[in-house]
């Protein structure tokens, strides 16, 4: 649900009279005049390569989308870079160490959590590990595996901008392959 109908009542004050803004991105409290704004949360994806060309996949031990594909990654969390983000995340869900990563494109995302339509801005990066042996699933990932490209089907990734930058990258390595 988008925040404008969840959020009915001033968090501040708790008044009824908490209006939404025509551009649907603030509420604004006519009582005490207290103003909501919610933002696009940050969130980092990494599409990580081993030496036989195999891409990393994870699968979602989580709701939303639980059981569904997934690349490695996560919300960036208030105060932390993008790169410390990114390295925290791996560490976590598949006990790897970042040792590069390169920025390739972000996409604006809708992530549903707790009946809130939480907007979000993914980041999409190529990333390098310290090893690529024995890496571990854990935190919110069910496992995690190398797949061949040619055999990842989009419709296995269950949350939308991740099945899209799968496509994008995909697509991107089709290109090297073949140059126009
Ligand atoms: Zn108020």
């Amino acid at each position: 649900m988008h925040f404008t109908t969840l959020f009915r009542h001033c968090p501040v004050c708790g008044a009824a009279d908490f209006f939404t803004s025509d551009s649907l991105r603030s509420k604004r409290c006519a009582a005490c005049g207290f103003v909501y704004y919610l933002n696009a949360s940050a969130a980092v994806a990494c599409f990580v390569r081993n030496e036989n060309g195999g891409i990393l996949l994870c699968r979602r031990a989580k709701d939303p989308a639980r059981g569904s594909l997934d690349l490695p990654g996560g919300f960036v969390d208030p105060g932390e870079t993008v790169e410390e983000a990114l390295r925290r995340e791996l560490k976590e869900e598949i006990g790897s160490d970042v040792v590069e990563s390169r920025f390739l494109f972000s996409l604006p995302n809708q992530y549903e959590y707790s009946g809130l339509t939480v907007p979000t801005l993914d980041l999409f990066f190529d990333c390098r590990l310290a090893s690529y042996e024995s890496l571990k699933a854990a935190d919110d990932v069910a496992e995690c595996f190398f797949c061949n490209p040619t055999e990842i089907r989009l419709e296995d990734f269950g949350l939308p901008s991740i099945r899209k930058a799968v496509g994008f990258f995909l697509n991107e390595i089709e290109l090297k392959k073949h140059p126009k």
